[in-house]
């Protein structure tokens, strides 16, 4: 009996029909750009075949019904109040693009970043991939053995070109593309349209590649022989994997220790249960050096760095998602690979900022691969010579498992780094160039011995530091232990965590000196002091000025690995993962630059840099040297790197961390708002901020902001930036303080804000 009642109120029926239940198909679409979602949608009868979540969908969207493509997240049987909803209009893809587990971690991300779920969803589903690059749509033929025997049976005759087609079909093991049975019976499609017409052959839609790129097989080699250190970090590997479980196990591991032999052969055995593995590299790392080292040791690899085609990337996509790869390796975006049977992953350099994307959604491929690792039950494996201060701390509370190759691979030694004190230089009057005396001597002892060198220059090209050119001393904030920024306008020193303005000093704060220097050194300076003083040596410079060219970096290395270039000089580039064994001096020509950055991570990157940079070198037979230039030849981070002591440096760090309350010991989200005209912006800034400080009250959450203040970078392209830092416990409480402000925050047209959860850049 229907509901009299419910009928006063709905008269009319609902106009889907329903099931035998009163229940009908519903649809949850997530939309890529506008308001979040998800949107309900009945799913007609029609539809209901090709419909899965991961599918896109185009649905009528607004009071005037625009079509717009969603993705399908959900899809549920249930009862449906009202006449609501609006219907799906049709399914446009006949393929899954997000398995549920992918589903789910992109809504953790949505969350975890506070990014709209259909921009996640962009992000992770390549554009090459949504734009089906480089395939076409097929007609496949297929015949159905009994229907042609009934027809015979019923002796009628086809005639003879038909009846060439069927024989050609029912030999075949597979359905054919309709072109490709056409050119071998030697037909029209004439003959092929009369067979479908008369139910005798089936037709088929598929989308294919048009053209398969072709890869040459690698010669395969055999694993190595592995030494004590690298067998125990395998054993506790293989240990998890065998248990079937998530672990993450963070290996730290000196450089040239042969991480990389320990991750492959891990892979070799997840292989071996017919699962994949994601390798993460920094981009800068995917140099076909690392593609071969994997190719060589796997059948089938792919590789996913940034200059592929559209065309090569659907194809690898696919290939991915088939289960025909066993290992892909690529930069921060291969983790969402759509590996059908997951069982490692690898995040090598785990230091590395480059796996922090920058632009929306501002996810961490580490945080990112923990949760997929967690999701689906395998080991995540961070490798690093200098684990990152956040894996570092989980490894200290036991959250992660602590593997250890303290040693170089074949016994090589950790090269001999010394210090040279630039501010004892300076009152060498002989020696203002950007390389000391003993530097100099250093490069000429190497070229004479056969040896080639490496020199680090890392200045990042905006305002510089104010340090005193007699002692060194580096001007900072008094509340925030954060060397200050010189400003030209006004002469201002200015700390960029907090509010602090002082005048720039023109005597040093500390010996009086009025050696005050603002100006910094670039890699192009050097390079023509290089050239002048050594003249003989062929010399190169590496930054991202001369290197803007794709393939301009891997010629380079080329030509420095041949030994036609003798001096390699460049910004940190250069620093990362090389092995050339020739190398037997590295310099680095200022270590400061890092140093005093406004950012409670410079300690730390001047720590990474020396020490990964200091790796490049004692590969081979002839050993290696380290100089490196600095005003702060007593700084912990400094010291540390000179005698190769991760540990001091990491437990200090995290102590000074704690102390200061930045991350890992808390949670950071940095908000930065930027407009056309600086008042209007700043005044935007400030009524944000008091709104965050305001929702933090009412929800009663300990939180602290910082700011609204300029950006280091205060003026980019024309717009000015403000930013705001807020910290507390938990990152949770963060971001309900922060989406519930966004939420009920109204932002005038020329403004615009990003949210950046656990922030890497603070410019
Ligand atoms: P990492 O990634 O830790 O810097 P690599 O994996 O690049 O170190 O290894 C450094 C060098 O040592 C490589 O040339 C590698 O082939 C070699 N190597 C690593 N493990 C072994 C081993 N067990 N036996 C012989 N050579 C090894
Ligand atoms: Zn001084
Ligand atoms: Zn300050």
């Amino acid at each position: 009996m229907p509901d009299n009642q419910q009928n006063l109120f709905d008269t009319e029926p609902p106009p889907w029909e329903l099931d035998d239940a009163g229940q009908v198909l519903v649809a949850s679409v997530v939309l890529p750009v506008g308001p979040e979602g998800p949107f309900d949608y009945v799913v007609p009868e029609k539809l209901r075949v090709g419909l899965q979540a991961g599918r896109r969908v185009r649905v009528p969207f607004g009071r005037n019904n625009r079509l717009v493509i969603g993705y399908c997240v959900h899809v549920v049987t249930r009862e449906v109040v009202g006449r609501k909803l609006k219907e799906i209009r049709e399914t446009v893809d006949s393929t899954t693009l997000l398995s549920p587990a992918m589903l789910r971690l992109t809504e953790w991300m949505s969350q975890r970043y506070l990014c709209p779920w259909g921009q996640v969803l962009e992000a992770v589903v390549p554009t090459a991939v949504r734009a089906r690059a480089g395939t076409k749509q097929v007609i496949f033929l297929d015949v159905d053995a009994e229907r042609i025997e009934k027809y015979t049976d019923d002796q009628k005759k086809l005639p003879d070109k038909q009846a060439q087609v069927i024989r050609y079909l029912l030999d075949a093991p597979h359905p054919l593309p309709q072109s490709h049975v056409a050119t071998a019976v030697g037909c029209t499609e004439a003959p092929i349209r009369a067979l479908r017409k008369k139910g005798l052959v089936q037709a088929t839609t598929r989308r294919v590649h048009a053209n398969e790129p072709e890869e040459a097989p690698v010669a395969q080699q055999p694993d190595l022989q592995l030494n004590s250190d690298q067998r125990l970090a395998l054993d506790s590997i293989l240990k998890v994997l065998r248990d079937q479980r998530h672990e993450t196990l963070l290996m730290h591991g000196v450089t040239g220790s042969g991480k990389t032999e320990v991750y492959i052969q891990a892979i070799r055995e997840v292989v071996s249960y017919g699962r994949q593995a994601i390798v993460l590299v920094p981009e800068i790392s995917l140099t076909p050096q690392t593609q071969r080292r994997f190719r060589s040791r796997f059948e089938s690899v792919a590789v996913l760095h940034s200059h592929m085609s559209p065309v090569e990337r659907h194809w690898h996509w696919n290939r991915i998602a088939r289960g025909e790869i066993q290992v892909v390796v690529g930069a921060r975006s291969a983790i969402f690979a759509p590996t059908p049977h997951l069982g490692l992953v690898v995040l090598d350099e785990e230091h590395d900022s480059s796996f922090k994307q920058e632009t929306a959604p501002r996810y961490h491929a580490r945080n990112v691969a923990v949760q997929r690792a967690t999701t689906e039950q395998v080991p995540l494996v961070l490798g690093s010579a200098t684990p990152s201060q956040e894996s570092w701390y989980q490894a200290t509370k036991g959250q992660y498992r602590l593997l250890d190759l303290p040693r170089r691979a074949l016994d090589r030694k950790l090269p001999e780094v010394q210090t040279i004190d630039l501010t004892l230089d300076y009152r060498d009057r002989y020696s203002r160039g950007a390389l000391s005396r003993r530097m100099r001597q250093a490069i000429q002892t190497s070229l004479g011995e056969g040896g080639q060198v490496i020199l680090l220059l890392n200045r990042r090209g905006f305002s510089t530091h104010i340090q005193c050119r007699a002692c060194g001393e580096v001007v900072r904030c008094p509340h925030c232990d954060i060397a200050l920024t010189h400003h030209r306008q006004g002469e201002k020193a200015k700390c960029h965590y907090c509010d602090f303005i002082g005048d720039a000093p023109i005597h040093c704060p500390a010996c009086s000196s009025p050696g005050i220097r603002y100006s910094g050194l670039g890699t192009q300076r050097l390079e023509a002091e290089v050239r002048a003083s050594f003249p003989a040596a062929s010399c190169l410079r590496m930054d991202s000025d001369s290197m803007s060219k794709h393939g301009s970096h891997e010629e380079a290395l080329n030509l420095f690995r041949e030994g036609k270039i003798q001096i390699l000089l460049g910004t940190q580039m250069i620093a990362k993962g090389l092995d050339f064994p020739n190398v037997t001096l590295v310099g680095v020509v200022n270590a400061d630059t890092a140093l005093h950055l406004p950012d409670f991570r410079a300690a730390e990157r001047t720590f990474q840099l020396v020490t990964q940079v200091a790796g490049r070198t004692g590969r081979g037979d002839k050993g290696g040297l380290v100089l490196v230039q600095t005003f702060s030849h007593d700084h912990p981070a400094i010291q540390a790197a000179t005698r190769h002591d991760y540990h001091s440096f990491a437990s200090r760090e995290l102590k000074s961390r704690q102390e200061f309350g930045y991350p890992p010991c808390t949670a950071m989200i940095r908000l930065v708002v930027r407009g056309p005209e600086n008042s209007l912006t700043e005044q935007f800034a400030e009524r944000m901020a008091a709104d965050i400080r305001q929702q933090a009250i009412q929800q009663q959450l300990e939180t602290r902001l910082l700011g609204p203040t300029e950006a280091p970078l205060a003026k980019i392209r024309g717009k000015y930036r403000y930013h705001m830092i807020l910290q507390g416990d938990t990152g949770d409480g963060l971001r309900k303080v922060v989406s519930a402000t966004t939420r009920a925050l109204r932002t005038p047209d020329e403004i615009q804000w990003i949210v950046d959860v656990d922030p890497l850049s603070m410019l």
